[in-house]
């Protein structure tokens, strides 16, 4: 199982973090061992002093396929739930300046939550509202219909390069309001309104 992410995929978002709209979608990976078991804590690691929350639409993939094409991409779409792409802003910026891949700031243990899953059969992938808290107050709306690139043309992208297999993940980007965590947070992911995950920063 893998975890692909893409990058900068609201505008808003790419803005408040002074990088450009994308004109195709950034991606990046997570291997298996970053996924937080569920009902898990997660806990600040010590080579970072800005641990960052990216509340995310994420999609688990129902069937493998390679260079799917975007008008079938629907069918590969498998249950969908609300995760964050946890990042250490500090050292993405760093990699960033000297022009490095991302993954020590991206891709290290736990980094990657997801909720509890729901079905995604009769429901509009690109009208969905997602919402993090932290601390009981809102800091995260999303909306996927303003999403740069839609789920399907992310799978079709994607699946150039990387053969999708049944259970990888697609975190799908963030929208405005990414923000620092410490220790005693607690935040609370939810999807149309139902709450798929709380958890707490040790
Ligand atoms: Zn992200």
């Amino acid at each position: 199982m893998k975890i692909i992410c893409i990058g900068r995929n609201y505008s808003e978002h790419a803005r408040e973090l002074n990088n450009a709209v994308p004109e195709s979608p950034v991606v990046f990976l997570k291997p298996a061992t970053a996924l937080l078991q569920r009902g898990r804590d997660f806990y600040l690691p010590d080579f970072s002093n800005d641990i960052h929350y990216e509340a995310e639409l994420v999609i688990k993939i129902s069937k493998n396929g390679k260079y799917v094409q975007e008008k079938f991409a629907t069918n590969y779409i498998g249950d969908i739930t609300v995760g964050i792409d946890f990042t250490a802003r500090d050292l993405q910026q760093q990699q960033k300046e000297n022009g490095l891949p991302w993954e020590i700031a991206k891709a290290f243990d736990n980094s990657a939550v997801v909720g509890e899953f729901m079905a995604s059969e009769g429901k509009d992938i690109q009208n969905l509202q997602f919402q993090l808290e932290k601390n009981h107050q809102l800091v995260q709306q999303g909306f996927t219909g303003d999403m740069l690139f839609s789920v399907r043309t992310i799978i079709a992208y994607v699946s150039q390069y990387f053969s999708l297999q049944k259970g990888d993940l697609i975190f799908t980007g963030t929208p405005a309001g990414v923000g620092r965590v410490e220790k005693g947070d607690v935040l609370r992911g939810s999807l149309e309104g139902k709450t798929l995950f709380e958890l707490s920063i040790k």
